[in-house]
């Protein structure tokens, strides 16, 4: 077993640290109070390689693995997780389905410009009936003479209100059978399509929409992959992102111990720097002891993708163990921070606010204990 990061990994991580230090911390807090997301942000992702990490180049990718892929988002996350959410939503939920099961021609019109950032993507599937079981998706498309009838909504789409094209996930067949779900490319904007600009009160940077469809018409080549086999890939496509995703949860991880580090050892209290006092050396180490054992879950994780071997039940387990460490990591250095946690000044406050978007958002945490649970066959 090797647990050392390559020296390719090793500069992919300084490189995305020194650009998220200079391009991203200083707007984050500007952009989490706006709640708007700058666009040209794709550009300079796209120059520097950034979106297209985990593909490879005879696809035009960056042609690494995904082990780089949730060191970028380590370091993304760390610096902001709105801006991580997003670039997620557009180089996985949006690109990877295209990428796996995608036509040459649906590859040739839409990478490209999605890996140099001159497009941006986002993906359809949540209801607003319900996220966290895809079997009850409502969203019908209809067969037509050449192409399909598209009607329904969907909600909380990360990156919609946008976004250049979007897979939307729906239903080919009136019978409620899971195989019946498929994806199509719609590209916007669409007079069929309405998104309409949610509030949110976590990563409030990263642009979220809810979606009306009504009588959208595509042509037959917007349909992605077979009208009855779809479904495989989108739950192939989310098993994968829970891994990423829970690379997103060590960086904000990491941000709110930092942050919370810096203060313990600036923060004077009767004489005594906040560090000397053994209540909150201890909080810290336990941080520091959740974020060690979370790199290495999803940095296997990564590994058992770059191998082929990552199942439901552990990319499940892998998700559900970072994100509550996100979730206590920066719920404890509020709490060390005292008030001050509470105030802006600070950026754990945000922190915390962010990471709770990760035991919800990907499917929830009691979703992924299902998942979990079903594998021990009780
Ligand atoms: C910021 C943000 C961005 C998002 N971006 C996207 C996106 O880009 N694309 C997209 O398609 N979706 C996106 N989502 C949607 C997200 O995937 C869903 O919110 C999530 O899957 C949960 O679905 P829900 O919100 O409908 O909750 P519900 O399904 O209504 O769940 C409500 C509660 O019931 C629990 N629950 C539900 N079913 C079960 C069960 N079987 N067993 C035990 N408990 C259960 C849940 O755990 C939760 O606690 C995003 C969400 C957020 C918050």
């Amino acid at each position: 077993m090797d647990f050392t990061f390559s020296e390719e990994q090793e500069l992919v991580r300084e490189t995305v640290r020194r650009f998220a230090a200079a391009e991203i911390t200083p707007i984050a807090k500007h952009h989490d109070d706006a709640e708007t997301f700058p666009r040209e942000m794709f550009r300079k992702w796209g120059d520097l390689g950034l979106l297209g990490v985990r593909y490879p180049a005879a696809d035009g990718g960056s042609d690494m693995d995904k082990i780089s892929d949730c060191i970028v988002r380590e370091e993304l996350s760390y610096a902001s997780q709105a801006f991580a959410s997003t670039w997620s939503a557009h180089t996985h939920l949006g690109i990877w389905p295209i990428w796996k099961a995608g036509t040459q021609a649906q590859k040739d019109k839409y990478l490209g410009p999605a890996f140099a950032g001159t497009k941006v993507s986002a993906f359809g599937l949540s209801e607003p009936g319900g996220g966290s079981n895809i079997r009850a998706l409502t969203t019908k498309a209809e067969k037509i003479d050449g192409g399909w009838r598209i009607s329904g909504s969907k909600t909380y789409i990360t990156n919609s209100p946008f976004a250049d094209f979007m897979l939307l996930v729906a239903r080919t067949s009136p019978e409620l059978k899971p195989h019946a779900i498929s994806l199509f490319i719609v590209d916007l904007p669409n007079p069929a399509v309405v998104i309409h600009k949610l509030e949110k009160e976590g990563i409030r940077a990263s642009e979220t929409g809810l979606i009306h469809i009504d009588g959208l018409e595509l042509p037959d080549e917007a349909l992605l992959g077979h009208e009855t086999g779809t479904y495989p890939i989108i739950l192939e496509s989310l098993s994968e992102n829970r891994v990423g995703v829970a690379a997103n949860c060590i960086g904000m991880a990491r941000a709110a111990h930092d942050a919370a580090i810096e203060y313990a050892r600036d923060r004077v209290i009767a004489g005594k720097r906040l560090g000397e006092y053994q209540a909150i050396a201890h909080k810290l180490a336990d941080i520091a002891t959740d974020i060690e054992a979370a790199r290495w879950l999803v940095y296997h994780g990564a590994w058992l993708v770059d191998q082929g071997k990552l199942t439901t039940p552990m990319a499940a387990k892998v998700k559900l163990f970072a994100s509550e460490v996100a979730v206590r990591a920066s719920e404890q250095a509020i709490r060390i921070f005292g008030g001050a946690g509470i105030m802006r000044d600070y950026p754990v406050g945000r922190i915390h606010r962010d990471s709770l978007v990760y035991v919800i958002g990907e499917g929830t945490s009691e979703v992924q204990r299902n998942l979990i649970a079903r594998d021990l066959e009780l």
